[in-house]
C-alpha cells in the first residue's frame, strides 16, 4: 500500500516543474514559508510588472475614445470618454506613485489596484451600454467592451504567483462578470453567458499555470543564486547578506546573535588518501548532520572549501556553546576509514563580545576556531586565553 502511494507520488511529482526540488513544491501553492530572499525578489518583480501593465493601460485606454466618438451618439460617447479618462488617470497614478520595495503586502496592494481600476470601469461601462439599444457598427464596438475581463484574466499570467494568489485575484473579476450579468438579467442570453463564463474560467486556469511556472523558474533561479551546488547550503554571498540583515535586526531589537566558524579537522588527508569525490561525500553528509541538529531559523553557510559559518539568531554565547557541544556529541559523520569526522569550532556573539559589525563578529569566531585548532582540534572555543595573540597563526 505504502509502495503504491510512493509510486503515485513519484509519478505526480514527475509532472511538476522539473527544475524544482520536492521541498520547494509547496511554495507553488501558497506564499507562506517561502524564503525571505525569494519573497523580496518576487515582490519586486510583481510591482515592476504592475507598473508596466498600468503604463500600457494608461496610454491605450484613452486612445479608444476616438472610436467611441465615431460610432456612438452623445451622451453615450462622452459618458464612456469620461470613464476612460478617469481610468487612465488612475493607471497613471499607479505608475507614478508605486515603487518596488521588496515587500509582498505592498505588491498585493499594487496588483489589487491594477485589477480594481478596469473592473470598476468594466461594470460602469457595461451598465451604461446595457441601457442603450445599439445596432450595426455601434453594437459591434459595444460588444468589444465585453472582452475586458478576458484581457484581465489573461494578464494574470505575467505575474509569478502561487495557486492561492491566482485564485484570490481572479475571483473578483469572475464575480464582477456574474454581477454584470445579474444587472442585465431580463435581457440576458443565458446559454451565451454560460459559454462566455466557462471560457473565462478556462483562461483563469491557463493563466494560473503560466504564473506558477514562472514562479517555479524563479524559485530555481533564486536557489541557484543563493545555494552552494555541492551541499545545498547557503553560498557565501547569500550568507553574508543574511548575516548583515540578521545583525541589523538583532541590534535593533536587542536580541543576542551567535555565529560559529566550523572548520573540519585534517580534511585534506581524506582527499589525499581517498580522492576528491570521497571528500565531497564527507562534506555533504556532514552538512546533513549539522542540519539535523539545527534549530528552526539557524542558517548554515558554506564559507569556503571545508569551512562553514553557522548563523544562530536569538542565541546567546552559552546557548550557542551548548548547541555546538550537542552537535559534536551527535557527530558529523564518518571518514572513509570509519573514524569520526571532527571539527574545530570558534563561536562569537554580538552582545557578549560587544560587536555590532558582522565582519568583526566573523573574524572573532575565525580567530577562536584557529585557537581550537592549535589547542588540539575537535573542540569548541568561545574565548581566547588572556595574552593570546589572535593573529599569531598568520
Ligand atoms: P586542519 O585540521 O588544519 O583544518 O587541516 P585540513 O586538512 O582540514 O586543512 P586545509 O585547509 O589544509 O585543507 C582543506 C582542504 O579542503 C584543502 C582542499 O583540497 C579541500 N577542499 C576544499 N574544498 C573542497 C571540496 O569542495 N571538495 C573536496 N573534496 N575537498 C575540498
Ligand atoms: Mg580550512
Ligand atoms: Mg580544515
Amino acid at each position: 500500500m505504502n509502495q503504491l502511494a510512493e509510486i503515485i507520488w513519484q509519478r505526480l511529482t514527475g509532472l511538476m516543474p522539473g527544475e524544482l526540488k520536492k521541498t520547494e513544491l509547496p511554495w507553488l501553492a501558497t506564499p507562506f514559508q517561502q524564503l525571505s530572499l525569494l519573497t523580496s525578489r518576487r515582490a519586486t518583480m510583481i510591482v515592476n510588472r504592475v507598473r508596466l501593465f498600468a503604463f500600457l493601460f494608461a496610454v491605450l485606454t484613452p486612445m479608444w475614445i476616438l472610436v467611441d466618438f465615431l460610432v456612438f451618439k452623445p451622451p453615450l460617447w462622452w459618458q464612456l470618454a469620461l470613464m476612460r479618462a478617469g481610468a487612465s488617470a488612475a493607471f497613471t497614478c499607479l505608475v507614478l506613485f508605486y515603487r518596488p520595495r521588496g515587500n509582498l503586502l505592498d505588491a498585493y496592494r499594487a496588483m489589487a489596484l491594477l485589477f480594481a481600476i478596469p473592473t470598476l470601469f468594466y461594470i460602469a461601462s457595461y451598465s451604461v451600454l446595457g441601457s442603450h439599444e445599439l445596432t450595426g457598427l455601434s453594437a459591434a464596438v459595444s460588444s468589444g467592451y465585453a472582452f475586458l475581463p478576458f484581457v484581465l484574466l489573461a494578464g494574470l499570467s505575467i505575474f509569478p504567483l502561487t495557486l492561492i494568489e491566482n485564485l484570490i485575484l481572479a475571483s473578483p473579476i469572475l464575480i464582477a462578470q456574474l454581477v454584470a450579468a445579474a444587472l442585465r438579467w431580463p435581457h440576458l442570453d443565458l446559454p451565451a453567458f454560460l459559454g462566455t463564463f466557462w471560457l473565462l474560467v478556462l483562461i483563469t486556469g491557463v493563466s494560473a499555470l503560466a504564473g506558477m511556472s514562472q514562479l517555479a523558474f524563479m524559485i530555481a533561479l533564486v536557489r541557484q543564486a543563493t545555494r552552494d551546488p555541492l551541499t545545498g547550503m547557503f553560498s557565501r554571498n547569500s550568507g553574508e547578506e543574511m548575516l548583515e540583515l540578521q545583525l541589523i535586526l538583532a541590534n535593533r531589537s536587542g536580541a543576542p546573535l551567535a555565529v560559529a566558524f566550523i572548520d573540519l579537522d585534517h580534511f585534506k588527508s581524506i582527499n589525499d588518501q581517498y580522492g576528491h569525490e570521497a571528500g565531497d561525500k564527507v562534506l555533504i553528509i556532514m552538512t546533513r548532520h549539522i542540519q539535523a541538529c539545527l534549530r528552526r531559523g539557524d542558517m548554515l553557510t558554506r564559507w569556503g572549501g571545508e569551512e562553514f559559518l553557522l548563523i544562530m539568531p536569538n542565541t546567546d554565547l552559552e546557548q550557542g556553546i551548548q548547541a555546538l557541544e550537542r552537535l559534536r556529541e551527535h557527530g558529523l559523520g564518518l571518514r572513509p576509514d570509519g573514524a569520526p569526522v571532527t571539527a574545530s569550532i570558534g563561536v562569537a556573539e554580538r552582545m557578549g563580545d560587544a560587536t555590532e559589525d558582522w565582519r568583526a563578529l566573523v573574524e572573532l569566531a575565525d580567530h577562536r576556531m584557529y585557537y581550537a585548532k592549535q589547542n588540539g582540534r575537535n573542540q569548541v572555543c568561545a574565548s581566547l586565553p588572556a595574552g593570546h595573540d589572535p593573529l599569531a597563526h598568520d
